[in-house]
């Protein structure tokens, strides 16, 4: 038997999720995020998994040339952009979607000289204030867009909402109204919304809706659960009981001692750490199954193992553990951690083995 974790990803998994955005928004094409190694999923795998979807949304081009590479044909949007001639040819020579998002890269676009012209996605910042064309510069650049050989026409359209997850706040709806006013009349397709967009505002589900983390079977609201959504997490992180050793009461367990038994109980000790990716602020009482039985965390998290309390259940050296996915929610884990499930699921080491399972 190995003691290591495994990254268990299902394919039926996503396939549901899916079908449910699908079902979400039923008249909008689904640009597949699978930026960051598809959420630390795999991106080749997943990518070919996705062969029903309309296109992958990446964040750089380096993530788009490695599904080139493994012969992926379908479309590829560039959700940064490209910051420099040699990528804008790239783009071009390998059809991927370029999304604008500023004066400089207009300018780029229309100076440049290129091998075939290039499918845009002209960015407005309608309130998020990260990237995207001021509201003011808006028409000016959708001018010149629309002037150059280098643009294939019509523009498409953009813009990213920075509250989504929130439903009582004004913010998205005047982020939509924004999008909307600039953008009327305009021929372009028109994407605004991530999973949470996607998920809690049907009005903004435009042409295509752009999900990430609500595809790998998360809830993306705040204090949101997979359930409530009919999300199924797709990566179960699975791994395995070390040893258990008798703990007795006021004793404590692992670095620092920060965590004491009150009673006479067994610690479970099970080979995952932060080195692996488990969260290294995960509190005492964090869920952890044991046998497909919720136990607390007890003590800090280590480089290679965890420490739990499992009092006097029948646990075993060997025994199956879950670490977050099917039967617990990687959302619940991540609030245990005071972090959200996007940097759990993306942290994933080298160390951890990945099993592709339907
Ligand atoms: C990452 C990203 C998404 C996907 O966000 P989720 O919240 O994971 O659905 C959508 N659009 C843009 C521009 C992104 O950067």
């Amino acid at each position: 038997m190995r003691f290591s974790p495994i990254a268990q990803i299902s394919r039926s998994a996503l396939k549901h999720n899916i079908a449910r955005l699908r079902q979400v928004a039923p008249h909008s094409k689904i640009m597949a995020v699978l930026k960051a190694n598809a959420y630390g999923h795999g991106v080749i795998q997943l990518a070919q998994w996705l062969d029903g979807v309309d296109g992958f949304g990446l964040a750089r081009i380096e993530e788009a040339l490695t599904l080139r590479d493994s012969g992926i044909g379908a479309r590829l949007v560039l959700l940064e952009g490209v910051f420099n001639e040699e990528d804008l040819e790239q783009a071009a020579h390998h059809q991927l979607d370029v999304v604008v998002h500023d004066a400089e890269q207009v300018a780029m676009i229309c100076n440049a000289e290129l091998s075939q012209p290039l499918r845009i996605w002209l960015k407005i910042d309608s309130g998020m204030h990260r990237l995207g064309v001021q509201p003011a510069q808006f028409d000016d650049l959708y001018q010149q867009l629309s002037q150059s050989n280098n643009v294939q026409q019509p523009i498409n359209l953009m813009t990213h909402f920075a509250v989504a997850d929130e439903l009582e706040n004004p913010q998205t709806v005047k982020q939509i109204q924004c999008f909307n006013k600039l953008t009327k009349g305009l021929p372009g397709e028109r994407t605004l919304c991530n999973s949470a967009g996607a998920l809690s505002w049907p009005a903004a589900h435009g042409d295509w809706i752009r999900p990430g983390l609500a595809l790998f079977g998360a809830n993306p609201m705040v204090g949101g659960r997979a359930e409530q959504q009919d999300l199924t997490p797709v990566m179960t992180m699975r791994s395995k009981v070390l040893t258990v050793r008798a703990l007795a009461a006021g004793e404590p367990v692992g670095y620092g001692q920060s965590w004491r038994s009150n009673k006479d109980t067994h610690i479970a000790v099970v080979a995952m750490g932060y080195g692996d990716g488990y969260p290294r602020h995960a509190v005492s009482g964090t869920p952890v199954l044991i046998n497909g039985k919720r136990f607390p965390l007890a003590g800090r998290v280590s480089m290679d193992m965890i420490t739990v309390d499992v009092g006097h259940a029948n646990v075993e050296v060997g025994d199956d553990v879950v670490l977050w996915g099917q039967g617990l929610g990687v959302e619940e884990i991540a609030e245990c951690a005071s972090t959200i499930c996007y940097e759990l699921l993306c942290s994933t080491t080298a160390r951890v083995a990945y099993q592709y399972i339907d």
